[in-house]
């Protein structure tokens, strides 16, 4: 059985009790990891504070070429790494379009590697007789980190890279769903960084709030349930905690009547399906003109029909099992109260018979808003595909949710769709596109998505404070 330990001080930590983690493709127990407690955090934070001064005064220079050599040391054991990803999470090793683990891990080399070579420049806005005015990014102190199940890894790297190349040191926590490829991380991360900079307590809800209420965090990066960010927005209120919140989203797509279907369909059923519709930004709720609709939920219908679903360790398998029961329940729920209300099952609607959380592709039709499955987000492989007749109104609609993290629009006339994005209430609009980041853009929600933005200089921003500093000359 693979053992996980704790990262606290550049030294691995056990615990007096340790909690297992489940491969979702077969159920059964494939590693161990520690059940950390608050004094466990009240350790990290108490490392990571007495290794800040030191990491946040090293020449910047040396800190990013720290960062940097992580690249390498995790390209040597990418395919460990992938394996381990695929075992916690279920994401298939290639999948759907090069969605797998393989992007996961390839995803999370190329993020460390272009954050490391980000710089934060000093602003003068001055510079007379009189004085010379600076404005200088500083680092805030420790970050907490708080991640979610759907991509473990690369999300944990999304909050730790910019934390620690602004000078910051980290305690994370990962989801107890999945902590193992990202505990492995930090244990090859500790051989490159100083003690302390950097430390890991794994368990659950109750060490995120342990870390989301201590005094000696100075900011909270957290990726998850929109439940749990108002949480944590609560409990960060003591010592008045900065906060990056990314949440939940339904993203809405809305596909105009100039598209050429037979083109799109791939990219659609992608932009739902990748992942298992287990990503923050999949597209959940699909709009489409009534001149083309039948033939767009037909075409999307298709591919879900042919898409292979399996172990997500077969290098055939395109889309593997939900990564958890209570994410599944939910999943089935959303079903049920669709089919109770009769909306037309196209593909799927059902859990698969034997071991893995495996729920059927799932395309539903004769379904709009107001019934469950098109307002809630069901982060799963299931989507509801919903008739619109005029362009203001269904842009109304689409913005008729608490969510607001990305949103689509789909025509052959890109700069007509383009016109339409400022109209979106989200914080990012592709167009002819879903679910795509890059490093260098900037991602986040807006309304009950959340707040701030990962990714780029705007993302690394976030890591930091303003410091004014005046120089008189006469
Ligand atoms: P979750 O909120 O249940 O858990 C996320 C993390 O919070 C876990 O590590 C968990 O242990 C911890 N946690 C639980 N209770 C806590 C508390 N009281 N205080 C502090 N921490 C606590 O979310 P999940 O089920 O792991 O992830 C799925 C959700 O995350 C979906 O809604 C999805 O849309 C969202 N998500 C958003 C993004 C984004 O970038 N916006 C990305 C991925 C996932």
């Amino acid at each position: 059985m693979l053992q996980c330990e704790m990262i606290i001080n550049g030294q691995p930590v056990t615990a007096a009790t340790t909690f297992d983690v489940i491969n979702p493709a077969t159920e059964e127990v494939f590693a161990q990891c520690q059940q950390g407690s608050a004094e466990h955090v009240d350790q990290a934070v108490a490392a990571a504070r007495a290794a800040f001064p030191g990491w946040s005064r090293m020449a910047d220079s040396d800190r990013a070429e720290k960062l940097r050599a992580l690249v390498p040391l995790l390209e040597a054991r990418m395919p460990e790494f992938m394996e381990l990803v695929t075992k916690e999470s279920g994401k298939p090793m290639a999948g759907l379009n090069g969605v797998g683990s393989g992007m996961e891990v390839g995803g999370t080399m190329a993020w460390i590697g272009f954050t490391a070579d980000l710089e934060l420049p000093v602003d003068v806005l001055q510079d007379d007789d009189e004085a010379r005015i600076e404005v200088h990014r500083r680092p805030l102190g420790v970050v907490g980190s708080i991640t979610p199940w759907n991509w473990p890894l690369m999300i944990s790297i999304w909050h730790i890279m910019p934390a620690l190349r602004a000078g910051n040191t980290v305690v994370l926590k990962p989801s107890e769903y999945t902590p193992v490829a990202v505990s492995k991380f930090v244990e090859l991360a500790n051989e490159v960084l100083p003690a302390g900079v950097l430390n890991m307590v794994t368990g659950g809800g109750d060490v995120g709030a342990a870390i989301s209420s201590h005094p000696d965090i100075a900011k909270i990066v957290f990726t998850g349930s929109i439940a749990t960010g108002r949480r944590i927005m609560e409990s960060a209120a003591g010592n008045l905690k900065r906060l990056t919140l990314e949440l939940g989203g339904n993203d809405a797509g809305i596909v105009l009547p100039d598209v050429d279907v037979a083109a799109i369909a791939p990219k659609l059923f992608a932009a739902c399906f990748h992942n298992n519709g287990q990503t923050c930004a999949a597209l959940k709720r699909l709009y489409v003109h009534e001149d083309i609709y039948d033939e767009v939920a037909q075409a999307i219908a298709q591919q879900a029909r042919e898409v292979v679903v399996g172990d997500g360790l077969d290098e055939a398998t395109q889309l593997g099992p939900m990564q958890n029961q209570a994410q599944l329940n939910i999943v089935k729920s959303l079903a049920e109260d669709a089919r109770a209300q009769g909306a037309t099952f196209l593909t799927g609607g059902q859990e698969r018979e034997g071991a893995g959380y495996f729920f059927e592709p799932t395309v539903v039709t004769d379904i709009t808003d107001g019934s469950r499955l098109v307002d809630e987000e069901p982060f799963g492989p299931i989507v509801p595909i919903i008739k619109y007749s005029d362009l203001d109104e269904v842009i109304e609609r689409a913005n008729n949710s608490p969510n607001g993290l990305g949103g689509s629009i789909w025509s052959s006339d890109a700069n007509k769709a383009a016109a339409l994005a400022g109209r979106m209430e989200c914080g990012t609009v592709w167009i002819n596109d879903h679910a795509v980041l890059h490093p260098h853009t900037p991602f986040g929600g807006v309304k009950q998505s959340g707040f701030g933005v990962e990714f780029g200089n705007y993302g690394l921003e976030e890591f930091t404070s303003l410091q004014t500093v005046k120089i008189m000359k006469a």
